[in-house]
């Protein structure tokens, strides 16, 4: 083949062109499709007569996460582990879903992500335009529910230009969380550090006041759908439970950070716990009980889909992520 078929084929590469002297001058091979996108971020399941829509917020990266981010472990032991599992230790890649429910009564979200950002090249912030690629209105929305206050979970309570994002929702909080962000005293003996938390609690809930439910341990949503205390992660971290007959499906929230990381280690206690041996016990509780009765679970910093069924495995636990069906 001639050299320029060659090219034409693709089959050139590195491409070597000759330079004005003749002299070969390497060429960085250009990226193919440079303009494409990723598949819109969502996915679909049912759990009995309801359809789950997960739908991708992006991703954050946090650089060595072998410094410091888990507190009862050595930067060895996290590189190890990383490893074993074919991860990077040189940065871990933190990604968030928000799991939207539609039942016969409501469309419930769970969660709203991080909110609008405004670097053009961020890349989280993207739930608004992955929900409308589902084809689920901000306005259809009748229930936002929060597992808790942390800011990727509350930030998209606030669209652009700083309104409600949900103009219709009902939005439901767990009541020991809302105690705690909400109390002045907590505020005001934060560190330095917490306080633009506690501020940020504030303004995301301020547009939302008329219509903030609070409920506690038990608490039933709608039918079927039941809330958990799962403290630790925050002090009134809240996952939920939904059952349909022998369908059923835990919003896990925050009870493990990344899979190979919480649930491989479900003794390893990361920094954003706010009790982290509570939060440890919180977890062995809820995924040994997913575990026993093969309950099909969401997590908020899994890998999307974020969903799939936990198992046992040694002194920690496994994630059998879910398949893609075109079928639901
Ligand atoms: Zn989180």
């Amino acid at each position: 083949m001639e050299r320029r078929a060659l090219l034409a084929a693709g089959l050139a590469a590195p491409a070597l062109l000759s330079g004005v002297a003749g002299e070969a001058i390497a060429q960085p091979p250009a990226p193919v499709q440079p303009d494409a996108n990723q598949a819109p971020g969502y996915y679909r399941f049912r759990v009995g007569p309801h359809l789950m829509t997960m739908v991708y917020d992006g991703q954050a990266i946090r650089p060595d996460p072998t410094q410091g981010f888990v507190r009862n472990a050595t930067p060895e032991q996290v590189a190890s582990s990383m490893r074993a599992q074919g991860m990077d230790p040189s940065r871990l890649l933190n990604p968030f879903t928000i799991p939207v429910l539609r039942t016969p009564q409501a469309t419930v979200m769970f969660d709203t992500g991080n909110g609008p950002q405004t670097a053009a090249d961020s890349r989280i912030g993207q739930l608004p335009a992955n929900l409308a690629a589902a084809g689920i209105d901000p306005a259809s929305v009748d229930i936002v529910v929060f597992t808790h206050f942390h800011g990727d979970h509350i930030g998209g309570l606030l669209d652009g230009s700083g309104g409600a994002a949900f103009p219709r929702a009902r939005i439901v909080v767990p009541e020991k969380e809302w105690a705690f962000w909400m109390d002045e005293g907590q505020a005001s003996r934060a560190p330095e550090a917490m306080r633009p938390a506690f501020a940020n609690v504030r303004r995301r809930f301020a547009p939302y006041e008329a219509r903030i439910e609070r409920v506690g341990d038990g608490a039933e949503i709608l039918p079927g759908l039941r809330a958990m205390d799962t403290p630790g992660h925050t002090p009134g971290h809240t996952s939920y439970h939904l059952s349909d007959g022998s369908a059923q499906l835990m919003i896990c929230g925050d009870l493990t950070s990344r899979p190979e990381f919480n649930l491989t280690n479900p003794g390893w206690h990361v920094i954003f716990d706010t009790d982290p041996v509570m939060a440890e016990a919180t977890r062995r509780r809820v995924f040994d009980r997913a575990a026993a009765d093969r309950i099909r679970c969401v997590g908020y910093h899994w890998p999307f889909p974020a969903n799939g069924y936990v198992v046992k495995d040694g002194s920690g636990y496994r994630l059998a992520p879910a398949d893609w069906s075109s079928v639901l």
